[in-house]
């Protein structure tokens, strides 16, 4: 089963792997913050990813791996 992993401690919240996710799954969390004070971005539904990896090749700081 493909699924995102997101390692919140590079995420610096710019939203761009929220915006591109075809299945809408993926948010900026609301109510935590990682080290550098930023929400991460965080994985609504792992069971829906397709692996497609639209997210980590958008974002910039390369916080997301994708399995497929
Ligand atoms: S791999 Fe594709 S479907 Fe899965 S979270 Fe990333 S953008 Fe969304
Ligand atoms: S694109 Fe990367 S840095 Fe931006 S919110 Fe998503 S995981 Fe965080």
């Amino acid at each position: 089963m493909a699924r995102a992993i997101i390692d919140e401690k590079i995420c610096k919240g710019c939203g761009l792997c929220v915006s591109v996710c075809p299945k809408k799954i993926l948010r900026l969390a609301a109510c935590r913050m990682n080290d550098k004070g930023y929400n991460p971005a965080e994985v609504t539904d792992q069971a829906a990813c397709i692996g497609c990896a639209m997210c980590g090749i958008i974002c910039p700081d390369s916080a997301i791996t994708v399995e497929k």
